[in-house]
């Protein structure tokens, strides 16, 4: 069975970074395109970055039974296909979900066998610094997802892993490590 990592952790703490970083050098690696309500951001391709759906088409497929696990966060609604990951595992792919805490212990509950992996930041204030840079959100959205991010942080010890992003190289490196070693184990 192709492994499945779950890669989590406060917005703007890396994940996407990271995970750019780690399907360059693990090739064989897929991320599940995710499901979400919310609006796309400038660049962001519909299928490619996120399926973006209207808030009644994402009801539909949650009633249908369309979602591994699905959240809500900042307002918005945010889940996995199960036919984005049921595809690639049956392909034999190991793959990567990006998701939030909440969608993270659904899985853990729905596949324990998924390899969960925490990124923490290395201070509140560099999470901060990180979310205003990106320059993605406004402050209204960076205020809620810094409110979230403290009860993600009280989360972390759930986890099997945890990686400290501080250097980004550094990083990159201890999370391929580990996506390595857990392949080799599967
Ligand atoms: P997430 O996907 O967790 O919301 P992003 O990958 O979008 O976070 O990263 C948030 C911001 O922080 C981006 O501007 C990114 O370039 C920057 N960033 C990510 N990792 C590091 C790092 N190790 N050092 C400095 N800046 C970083
Ligand atoms: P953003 O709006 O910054 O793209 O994502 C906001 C949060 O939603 C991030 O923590 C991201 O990891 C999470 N997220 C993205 N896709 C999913 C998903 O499919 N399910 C869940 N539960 N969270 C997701």
């Amino acid at each position: 069975m192709a492994r499945v990592f779950v890669i989590t952790g406060p917005s703007g703490v890396g994940k996407g970074t990271l995970i750019k970083h780690l399907l360059e050098r693990v090739p064989e690696l897929e991320l599940s395109v995710s499901a979400t309500t919310r609006g796309p951001r400038p660049g962001e391709e519909h299928g490619v970055h996120y399926h973006f759906l209207d808030p009644a088409e994402f009801d539909r497929r949650v009633a249908n039974g369309a979602f591994v696990e699905h959240a809500e966060y900042s307002g918005r609604h945010y889940g996995t296909l199960r036919e984005e990951l049921d595809r690639r595992t049956a392909a034999g792919h190991p793959v990567v979900l990006e998701i939030e805490v909440q969608g993270a212990r659904q899985v853990r509950t729905a596949m324990p066998e998924a390899v969960q992996i925490f990124i923490v930041p290395p201070s509140t204030d560099t999470l901060r610094q990180r979310l205003v840079g990106r320059g993605t959100d406004d402050e209204q959205q960076v205020a809620s997802r810094l409110e979230v991010a403290v009860s993600e942080l009280a989360a972390q010890d759930e986890f099997a892993y945890k990686v400290v992003n501080a250097e980004l190289d550094a990083a990159v490196d201890e999370l391929v490590d580990i996506v390595r070693r857990e392949m080799v184990l599967a």
